[in-house]
């Protein structure tokens, strides 16, 4: 599908978090474009900032430095009276509905809630509006009385998806939606984010650490590593011919369907714990665990400069010294030392 003009564009973004005497920046200068009526999707290992990024982007928290441009606007350094005019067209969706939604209020209230906050409608308006919304998800008008706790957590994914759609946003942040659902259930649940987006032209970025669910969504991706992007391209393009060590090995880490490719394949094994964000490596940020740099007999560049953005061959921009020889090593093309058969990562 051809990309359209970005909705959002992130612009060197980075987000520091202080405790006590100890500063973190969580996020440290990420670039990031979601199309309009687009999806991007935002991947990479717990800790590496892909939360902080979702969180200051909808202004939930106000960023170091750097620019949020949404639909022309930079909302990045906006007080929270000047955001508020915005608020509606930014939404969010998290992990968890259970701890996302108030267990003392029911249905109807949760999802009218934001349409009274910003008083949209009268009461008539207000329930024709929720009932509305309970149909677009897939939820039956006869649940509007439940409270939260009586409903199962797919059905309470459905009521956060109607609640972050009553004031009609133009962008959703789906912050690992399907991560805390049960297998069977996170398929309905990502066919109803594709068919709201068909449906209503909405833009989402879309967190997750399932590349299965990213590549079913996402028309574009961006991979984070330790509070960077380190490659991002058309969804395709980057999952089926990464240029990126990093990305290469979250591919090999992922599990795939078919059994006998499964028991068949090589995986790349990353060594040692992701560093700290308070205290990240040298140069490039991931030399330290990076497979295909000890294959390259440890180049000092990697450990000396940070590497700049290259042009990938498919589309999008990848960082990293040696992207060109990456094709020459990844397992499966040839053998490597750092690949094992079939082994657990
Ligand atoms: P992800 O969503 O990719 O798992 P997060 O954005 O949640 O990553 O976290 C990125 C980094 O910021 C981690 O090192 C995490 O420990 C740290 N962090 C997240 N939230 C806070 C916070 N409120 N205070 C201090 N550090 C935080
Ligand atoms: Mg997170």
């Amino acid at each position: 599908m051809s990309v359209n003009a970005p909705l959002l564009r992130v612009s060197d973004l980075s987000v520091e978090y202080t405790r006590g005497d100890t500063t973190v920046r969580a996020v440290d200068g990420v670039d990031l474009e979601v199309p309009k009526g687009a999806t991007l999707g935002l991947v990479g290992e717990s800790g590496c900032g892909k939360s902080t990024v979702a969180k200051a982007v909808v202004r939930l928290l106000r960023p170091t430095r750097g620019s949020i441009e949404f639909d022309g606007q930079d909302l990045a350094t906006l007080s929270e009276s000047q955001l508020r005019p915005h608020r509606p067209r930014l939404q969010m969706i998290f992990q968890d509905p259970q701890s996302s939604l108030d267990p003392r209020m029911t249905v109807r209230e949760i999802v009218e809630e934001p349409l009274a906050i910003h008083r949209r409608g009268n009461r008539a308006q207000r329930s024709e509006r929720v009932r509305d919304l309970m149909d677009r998800v897939g939820l039956p008008r006869r649940m509007e009385r439940r409270y939260g706790f009586q409903l199962s957590g797919g059905q309470q994914q459905r009521v956060a998806i109607a609640r972050a759609l009553a004031l009609s946003p133009d962008l959703v942040v789906a912050d690992e939606p399907t991560s805390a659902l049960d297998v069977s259930i996170q398929a309905q649940i990502l066919t109803l984010l594709a068919d709201l987006q068909r449906d209503l032209g909405l833009s989402y970025l879309f967190i997750s650490h399932d590349l299965g669910a990213v590549r079913q969504l996402a028309h574009e991706v961006a991979v984070m590593y330790l509070g960077r992007v380190c490659e991002s391209g058309p969804v395709r393009d980057v999952l089926d011919h990464p240029r990126h060590p990093y990305t290469a090995a979250l591919l090999s880490a992922a599990p795939v369907p078919d059994p006998d490719t499964e028991a068949a394949r090589e995986r790349i094994v990353l060594r040692g714990d992701v560093p700290s964000p308070a205290n990240p490596p040298s140069g490039c940020r991931f030399h330290t665990r990076c497979w295909l740099r000890a294959e390259l007999r440890g180049p000092e560049l990697c450990a000396t400069t940070d590497p700049a953005a290259g042009e990938r061959p498919g589309g999008g921009r990848v960082h990293c010294h040696f992207a060109a020889q990456l094709h020459d090593h990844v397992p499966g093309a040839r053998s490597h030392a750092h690949a094992v058969q079939g082994g657990d990562t």
